[in-house]
Order: C-alpha cells, then structure tokens, then sequence
C-alpha cells in the first residue's frame, strides 16, 4: 500500500440496532460481531477506519454516494446489489424469517397473514421477500427505519408479523423479545462487506485478507463464540 493509504481513516457505515452484529451497549459504544471483525481485520491488515452507525438504509445511501468508504451492517449478498455495489467473500451465514408475537397462535404461516399487517425494515431483504408474497398472501405493510422500531409495533399488536434476519430474530428472542418465530427461515442467505462499485478496491482487498487470517488464527471463531457461544 502506497504511504496515502496508510494515512487514509477509511469511514464505515453500520446499522444502529442489528444485535448481536452491531449495537449499542449500556456504555454507548457500539459492539457486535460485524464491530469486532472490522476492527480484527483492520488491525491485521493495518488500516484506520471510523464506524458510522448510520441506519441501514441510510448506510446503503452514504455508500451509494460515497459518502462512506465501505459498509458493514449485516448486509446480504444480493444479484441486485452486486450491481451497485462490490461485496467481500461471505462471512456469516444467514436467512429472512417470519416473527410474530409470543401469544399469536393464528399465524402459523404465510397463509395466514391474509389480510394482516406485516412490519418491514426499509431497504432489507426481509422487507423484499415479504414484498414479493404480498400479492399472493394479501397482507398490508408497515415500513420502520430500524429493527427495533419493527419489533416494538408487533409486540404492541400494531402490526401482526414481522420479517427479519434468522440470526438477529433468534438473538433478541433470547435476550427476552417477547415474539416467537413459527415458520423455517428462507435459505441462502450470506453477509459480505461491501464498497461502492469499482471504488476503494484496496479497502475491500485488505477486508477479504484479514478475513482469511482471522479465520486462519481462530479470531473469527472467539468473536462468534463471544457473542453467539459455541455452539460447534
Ligand atoms: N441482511 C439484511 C439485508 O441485507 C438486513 C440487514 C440489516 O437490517 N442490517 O438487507
């Protein structure tokens, strides 16, 4: 890397409330599994960046604009955004799923949303899966900004599901999210740090590099264990 690049703090945008991949803590640092990667990396590959826990929607835009280097938010590898936007290998595995709350025994699948209200994320895959069965299941849409916004409307009985990441969906139920997942989640689903198309190719290089040593000296498996425990 030239002298420039070392120098240069690369700004990062993030999700605001996606546990356990980014959130913030009772301190008001933000922590998580996509946090922790991106500073590993960093400090294996040696380069300054700043987090910019932006929204996820609003961090598609900022990349979108360049007005961020790079982004890490539990974003999926999608055909469509790999037309604007160039991703690093896959580093977590996941799935959209269904929510609803604990005490609904009327939704037990998509059947069953005719004529219900769905809360969706803006700009996620949740919210485009549930987008593409609208038609056929007939539901209405309540868009929110952020996760916990969506979650907050089912649980209030505004909205009657939800639709989110598997990973993120199971870690807030467990952390006492009194909603319940009735379905199986869609498969084929895998997050990857993403740069604007054909810009910061040097970013995304040092990101797929760190990624393979961090996976290599078993730093990629203490972040998982420290947040998801271990589960292998
Ligand atoms: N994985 C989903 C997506 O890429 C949701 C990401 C998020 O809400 N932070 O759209």
């Amino acid at each position: 890397a030239s002298a420039q690049e070392i120098d240069k703090t690369y700004i990062i945008g993030t999700d605001i409330t996606f546990a356990p991949f980014e959130y913030k803590d009772a301190e008001g640092d933000y922590k998580g599994i996509d946090v922790d990667l991106l500073d590993a990396i960093a400090k294996d590959q040696g380069f300054n960046y700043e987090l910019r826990p932006l929204g996820f929607s609003a961090a598609l835009q900022a990349l979108e604009t360049n007005q961020v280097d790079g982004m890490i938010a539990g974003m999926s590898i999608t055909p469509e955004r790999q037309e604007s936007f160039d991703f690093s290998e896959p580093y977590f595995e996941s799935g959209v799923v269904m929510a609803v709350s604990k005490s609904n025994d009327d939704i037990t699948s998509y059947e069953d949303l005719e004529g219900k209200t769905v809360a969706i994320k803006v700009g996620t895959t949740g919210a485009a899966f549930a987008q593409s069965i609208q038609e056929e299941y007939g539901f209405e849409v309540n868009t929110f900004e952020d996760s916990a916004n969506m979650y907050e409307d089912v649980q209030t009985g505004n909205s009657d599901a939800a639709f989110e990441d598997y990973p993120v969906m199971a870690y807030a139920i467990q952390s006492g999210l009194e909603l319940k997942i009735p379905t199986d989640p869609e498969p084929g689903d895998n997050y990857g740090f993403a740069v604007n198309k054909e810009q910061n190719a040097e970013l995304l290089e040092m990101f797929n590099n760190g990624l393979i040593n961090i996976r290599a000296n078993g730093t990629y498996d203490d972040i998982i264990n420290s947040y998801l425990g271990d589960t292998t």
